[in-house]
């Protein structure tokens, strides 16, 4: 058995670890012979900020309250970076976000402010003097100007971050990969994303331009570990965000996030980290008061025991963001994890996202999927549309679907057996 780490030295664990034991004493030992830090990357200077280059790990989080709401949004900012955050998010998508985003910047001046940009990377012009980073999703690129190459638009992207000082970030998630990479790796989503990760690096770097940094999101947590140790092995100078996409409420979704990030930052991997929840506003800090708890454990050799996901039932559910189309879904979330607790044993995925610009792709994989609308949640079981229910009816039909699902797959089971 591996040497017990220092902190724990003269004292066993805690009985409920027991069973995690091998685990916990593998990745002890891991972290033993890899102290943190110790992975070289590239340094990238982001405002105030840096991550890489053997600096300190970089809790963010990111803003939900809505960007056009300037006062909810300003004061989230500082709840956020109150609890330790080194670099707040904020979603645009529009001309309107975008002025209240320069309102935003004038009433924060010492935040290290990034924006995400999804369908519209075009905004990228008009943000990039107002923050420090942008975020732009390489699977999304194709919505606008079609006749223009991903070649094109990224030397674009990167000229204006240039000419504003900004950083990027390559953000690639397994629900909405270029449709020429699913194409090129058919069967093989995680080859996909990395693959496309790795060409966006290389076209930036055909520019001469090194200042971004890689993050590689899944809503399970062994996607984001595969995806990122992929990715590290192939280019372990590029500086990575670490994050499990849509991981859900806690504690679920800081088990799930814990079981990615304890893996990979025991490796080294990992420069800046995002702890995604779906929490009402007011206890939105508590992201980063997870990410601070994660690093503080993983410097200190404490991995905690997790038990396995993907074993019954999963629910993920985005930590929502300014798009989020009815505020209620943060209480459907918590709705739809109370209904369905009866179906724990079940290896059933049900995803709860927020808005229409990742909700319809991000839905495809899950065997039921609910996206919010303004007035009703659309339903779906994987890809097929199921159709859109008031909040009100909404979980009642799930409940439906979710019986038929599991009376579906014991007669399956049952006839198999025969
Ligand atoms: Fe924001 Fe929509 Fe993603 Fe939820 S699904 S985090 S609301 S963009």
């Amino acid at each position: 058995m591996s040497q017990v780490p220092q902190s724990f030295a003269g004292r066993e664990p805690p009985r409920s670890w027991l069973s995690a034991w091998n685990r916990w004493a593998t990745l002890a030992a891991v972290s033993e012979k890899h102290p943190r830090l110790q992975r070289t990357t590239r340094a990238v200077a982001v405002g105030s900020t840096v991550i890489g280059g053997g600096a300190p790990v970089v809790v963010q989080s990111m803003c939900a309250t809505k960007t056009r709401d300037i006062d909810a949004t300003v004061a989230q900012v500082h709840q956020l970076c109150a609890a330790g955050a080194g670099i707040v998010r904020i979603a645009v998508d529009n001309e309107l976000e975008v002025e209240a985003l320069a309102e935003i910047r004038r009433q924060c001046p010492q935040a290290v402010l990034s924006v995400d940009l999804q369908e519209n990377y075009r905004l990228a012009a008009r943000v990039a003097p107002l923050v420090d980073k942008i975020r732009y999703n390489p699977g999304h690129l194709h919505h606008l100007e079609r006749q223009k190459s991903v070649r094109e638009k990224v030397a674009w992207l990167v000229a204006v971050a240039r000419d504003h000082n900004c950083a990027l970030r390559i953000g690639v998630n397994c629900g909405s990969v270029a449709p020429e990479f699913l194409e090129r790796y058919p069967g093989d989503g995680l080859e996909a994303l990395v693959q496309s990760a790795v060409y966006h690096c290389d076209l930036m770097e055909e520019l001469g331009f090194e200042r971004f940094v890689v993050s590689l999101k899944d809503s399970d947590p062994r996607n984001v570990i595969a995806a990122n140790e992929r990715f590290a092995a192939l280019r372990p100078e590029v500086p990575l965000h670490l994050g499990v996409t849509e991981a859900g409420m806690p504690p679920e979704g800081i088990i799930k996030t814990r079981i990615a990030f304890e893996q990979l930052l025991a490796k080294g991997i990992g420069e800046t980290i995002r702890v995604s929840l779906t929490l009402p506003n007011s206890r939105k800090h508590e992201e980063v008061l997870a990410g601070k708890q994660i690093l503080e454990d993983v410097a200190n050799g404490r991995f905690l025991s997790v038990p396995e996901f993907g074993d019954g039932l999963n629910i993920i559910s985005c930590p929502s963001c300014s798009r989020v189309e009815n505020e209620r879904f943060v209480e459907l979330a918590e709705q739809v994890r109370e209904l369905t607790r009866y179906a724990a044993r079940h290896k059933i995925t049900i995803a709860v996202m927020g808005c229409r610009v990742n909700g319809p792709g991000e839905t495809d994989d899950a065997d039921l999927g609910l996206w919010c609308g303004p007035t009703v949640v659309n339903l779906k079981r994987r890809s097929q549309k199921l159709g859109s229910f008031s909040y009100a009816e909404v979980l009642e039909r799930l409940k439906i679907e979710l019986d038929r699902l599991i009376a579906e797959r014991a007669a399956a089971e049952s006839s198999a057996s025969v």
